[in-house]
């Protein structure tokens, strides 16, 4: 694309969002100026990889799901393909905690869907009226309102209580560190939606998808369809960034406030009082701080963004020698129901799931703890982070020992809530934005908080705002 006088367009926040926009813009327009300013030391944003004394530990993300191309898409691009991995094909499979005992999620049960009634009716995890509750779930009416709907109330209406307090509020509040009673099912699954619509019932819908069926053990989701780099999620980050012109991307300078002068050019003011002036903004941020930026410019956007709330995990990582574990390792790890009142959410075997994170005879281990429904636990100290998820290691897998790392990452208010009715909150925010032009939003709090999501909203609100600039 050939722009006539050369524009500068600024994309504040350096997360992966930001990241994939700024390389969207270069890669559609060279000839536009861009510049990425990032509030932190680093780039990532919530993607951060460790690697230390011959381990890689993810700090947050670990993988990326790939039923949607945007992120692997974007590795290829950048010379990437050859560096992804896939989960290990041994011991894939889910267990879950059930009256203080690790079990295995059964078979075929993705997220919300069984695909197998089989283990549905052989498993533990359900007394023998919650199996009966469960098969009567092939002939419940859909439902009839259009409304949005928690996934709470739909997997309880369509799988029953028992499914759902002890297989999918755990699955789920795993994944999203929320409180299922407030997620709106249409925001965070809409698949599920689609497939009551589509066949009336989850059972059938999940055997048609599964037809023929996956042998093997998988259970809680497909994990073929999970990827990630070898060297870890920051080597996304560092070669989005070696991409960018020299010198674009400006680390330290939080950006204060945004504004249009006279000339309708966009004016960017950093906390250091600089000032910068652009043709298009892209704000690439969590919620609180784009109503924060955006609030001089549109008061209506910045409150409807001031009603998307978020919630916060710490993640401890534990190295365990194998031989110091007494439960046999053969799943990917485990979660943990709210019905269990237990303090930590789950706990995921980093090193069986990739290949490459720690020696054959060791185990990584991350802890989750906190999310919407134990907020106060993910700000408790270091140690007692540490005492509270050995402790719970030594009584769920039978982790003995003093474990030969341990590291914390804390990620306060990072995981946007996308609660009942978010969908029309979002677009009502989109059409405020809309209203200005050269200015676009992007980022987890929208459209999916997984990075392929993050990573498609910043493309789009890059290919926007170049249409955009080719107008002006
Ligand atoms: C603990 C955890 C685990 C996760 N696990 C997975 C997973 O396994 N798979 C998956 O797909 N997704 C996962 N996610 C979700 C995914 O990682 C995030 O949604 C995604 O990385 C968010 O990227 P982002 O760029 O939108 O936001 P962020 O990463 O938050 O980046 C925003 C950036 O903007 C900067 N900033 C803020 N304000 C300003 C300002 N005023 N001026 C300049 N800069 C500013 C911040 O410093 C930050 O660097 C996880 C998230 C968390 C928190």
């Amino acid at each position: 694309m050939n722009l006539s006088a050369r524009k500068r367009v600024i994309v504040i926040g350096a997360g992966i969002t930001g990241l994939a926009a700024a390389h969207r813009m270069r890669e559609l327009a060279g000839d536009v100026d861009v510049t990425v300013l990032e509030a932190g030391p680093r780039a990532g944003g919530v993607l951060e990889t460790v690697r230390r004394d011959g381990y890689l530990i993810e700090h947050s993300a670990d993988n990326f799901i790939t039923n949607v191309p945007w992120a692997i898409d974007l590795c290829r691009r950048i010379g990437l393909g050859d560096e992804l991995i896939s989960t290990s094909t041994e011991q894939r499979g889910a267990l879950v905690v059930h009256r203080g005992k690790i079990e295995r999620v059964p078979a075929g049960f993705m997220l919300m869907a069984p695909a197998r009634l089989w283990p549905m009716l052989t498993t533990p995890l359900l007394s023998p009226l919650g199996k009966l509750r469960l098969l009567a779930e092939w002939f419940i009416p859909r439902r009839k309102s259009a409304g949005d709907e928690t996934l709470a109330a739909f997997a309880r209406r369509r799988l029953g209580r028992e499914v759902f307090e002890n297989i999918v509020q755990p699955l789920v509040g795993g994944i999203y560190t929320a409180d299922p009673e407030k997620l709106s099912l249409a925001a965070t699954l809409p698949r599920f939606l689609e497939m009551e619509r589509k066949h009336g019932s989850l059972i059938r819908a999940a055997r048609a998808a599964e037809n023929p069926p996956t042998q093997g053990a998988e259970s809680g989701v497909r994990y073929g369809l999970f990827y990630t780099l070898r060297d870890g999620l920051t080597s996304l980050v560092e070669r989005l960034v070696e991409k960018l012109p020299p010198g674009s991307l400006r680390l330290n300078a939080p950006v204060q406030s945004l504004r249009r002068d006279v000339t309708n050019a966009w004016q960017v003011t950093l906390a250091s009082g600089e000032l910068l002036a652009a043709d298009a903004v892209i704000v690439a941020v969590g919620a609180p701080q784009a109503a924060r930026l955006i609030g001089d410019v549109d008061e209506t956007a910045a409150k409807l963004l001031g009603q998307i709330e978020y919630a916060g995990t710490s993640i401890v990582s534990l190295v365990y020698r194998r031989s110091e574990i007494t439960r046999p390792l053969d799943a990917f790890g485990f979660v943990v129901p709210a019905v269990e009142k237990r303090r930590i959410l789950a706990g995921s075997f980093s090193s069986l799931k990739f290949a490459g994170r720690a020696p054959e005879d060791q185990v990584l281990v991350r802890v989750f703890i906190g999310g919407a429904l134990q907020r106060e636990l993910a700000e408790l100290p270091d140690d007692e982070l540490r005492r509270i998820a050995t402790e719970e290691l030594r009584d769920l897998i039978g982790a003995r020992g003093e474990p030969l790392l341990v590291d914390i990452a804390r990620w306060p208010a990072s995981m946007p809530q996308y609660h009942l009715g978010h969908t029309a909150l979002v677009a009502a925010i989109e059409a405020a934005a809309a209203r200005h032009r050269g200015l676009a939003l992007g980022g987890s709090a929208y459209h999916g908080v997984g990075i392929p999501h993050c990573i498609h909203s910043g493309e789009q609100a890059a290919e926007r705002m170049l249409a955009a600039l080719r107008t002006t």
